[in-house]
């Protein structure tokens, strides 16, 4: 069986070639700014960032112990040492280690001068002030040594690393306290169609409800994003026209969704052709085909499909990793794993698809069912999905007991 689409004319370009032009299209926004680590997370970094300081900048304790010196215990035999203070984190011991001679001290406290090994509490008897060590005593343990996690003058984090929750605790460490990082992408929003009806109203017949802005809000929930809602325009070329030039003026990126079909209500194109430039706007996908990609002078735009879960999939596919390049990181592409498929899957050959998918892990074997109905207007499908089953394009379908590639949605299942 032959997929109508692949019919057509125009070429359909696949998700890399797709990609591969964002890529050399796309720049990484131009403008910096300064902020403060507390409202770093998830921001892009605009320059590498050195460690001025050793860390750890100290000797210290990976235990509760006492500290010696590893003279002390070079034989294999037992060995009493007297115990002349103690070593607390923050408060380190002010003394002078003798060879003879001990110090409690505690996890994260520094180590006295002479002192190079830490026997564990739980290994010593204590009586009074004299320690008693067992014998074959472990010498030159339990000390963090300076800069053995991060050396002085070495690279903390690299430029375009997008700041996780790890690497904010990785540069506070260092002491560092502002970042310089690339500026948020100005990102404007609306919805097309004269059928569309706003939340709060009541349907008339041929309304449904503008879902598409609220998938599009969520899926652009990130720090380094600012998102204007422009609401919802009427299939009407001076009104998309009007919106879309509008727009570009102060706007990164301009994502709209419906409209960018080749129905006679579908001028998201025929507009774009006259006000910008289109660099491709046919996707070889199921669900999601008729995707616009182009510019209008600086501001980048995406004309969506109306379909939400076509409009969920292009948006996954092409404009969250063209989005990840503009904000100055590296573009990736979602995870792959194979499963076993426990549900016939029909496909037609001609375009790749991406299934909804519902993986589940047994015992580390992995196993795919389909969540349902398929139609690229199925919501209710997609919100109990956790996956896409990624289709190639020449499959013909999917018996039960078939591998498939999944893509999950996140590593939790
Ligand atoms: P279009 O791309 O405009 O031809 O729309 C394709 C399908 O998606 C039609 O059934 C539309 O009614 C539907 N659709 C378009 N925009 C939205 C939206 N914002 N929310 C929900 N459905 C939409
Ligand atoms: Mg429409």
């Amino acid at each position: 069986m032959i997929d109508a689409c692949s019919l057509e004319k125009t070429p359909m370009l696949t998700v890399s070639d797709a990609l591969e032009r964002i890529r050399m299209a796309i720049p990484v926004i131009n403008g910096e700014e300064i902020i403060t680590l507390k409202t770093a997370l998830g921001r892009v970094l605009a320059e590498d960032v050195y460690s001025a300081i050793n860390i750890p900048h100290e000797r210290n304790s990976a235990m509760d112990g006492y500290a010696f010196i590893s003279e002390d215990a070079a034989d294999t035999q037992p060995l009493t040492l007297q115990l002349i203070g103690i070593s607390w984190a923050g408060k380190p011991f002010q003394g002078q280690l003798q060879r003879g001679q001990c110090v409690r001290i505690f996890t994260g406290a520094v180590l006295p001068a002479q002192a190079d090994s830490v026997i564990m509490q739980e290994h010593i008897q204590r009586d009074g002030e004299q320690i008693h060590f067992p014998a074959n005593t472990n010498i030159h343990q339990n000390v963090r040594a300076i800069g053995e996690d991060v050396a002085q003058d070495s690279l903390l984090c690299v430029q375009g690393k997008k700041l996780t929750a790890v690497d904010l605790a990785l540069l506070a460490t260092a002491g560092v306290g502002t970042v310089n990082v690339y500026r948020r992408l100005n990102i404007a929003i609306f919805s097309t169609g004269d059928e569309l009806a706003a939340l709060g109203h009541p349907l008339s017949t041929g309304q449904i409800y503008d879902s598409n802005r609220y998938l599009l809000i969520g899926l652009l929930n990130d720090p380094c994003f600012h998102v204007t809602d422009l609401g919802v325009i009427r299939d009407n070329k001076q009104a998309l026209s009007d919106a879309f030039t509008t727009a570009a003026n102060n706007h990164d990126v301009i994502i709209s969704t419906g409209g960018a079909s080749v129905g006679d209500a579908d001028y998201v194109k025929e507009v774009l052709t006259e006000c910008g430039h289109i660099n491709f706007w046919k996707l070889a996908i199921k669900p999601g085909k008729p995707l616009t990609f182009g510019n209008i002078g600086a501001c980048y735009f995406f004309g969506l499909p109306g379909n939400p879960v076509s409009a969920q999939v292009t948006f996954q596919q092409i404009v969250a990793p063209a989005l990840q390049q503009f904000t100055g990181t590296a573009m990736t592409r979602p995870l792959q794993l194979s499963a076993i498929c426990t549900s016939v899957l029909k496909k037609s050959a001609g375009r790749q698809e991406f299934q909804r998918g519902i993986l589940r892990n047994e015992h580390g074997k992995l196993f795919v069912d389909s969540a349902g109905h398929q139609g690229s207007n199925i919501l209710s499908a997609l919100s109990v999905a956790n996956c896409y089953i990624v289709l190639s394009s020449d499959c013909q379908g999917v018996d039960v007991g078939d591998k498939v590639i999944v893509e999950p949605f996140s590593v939790f299942l």
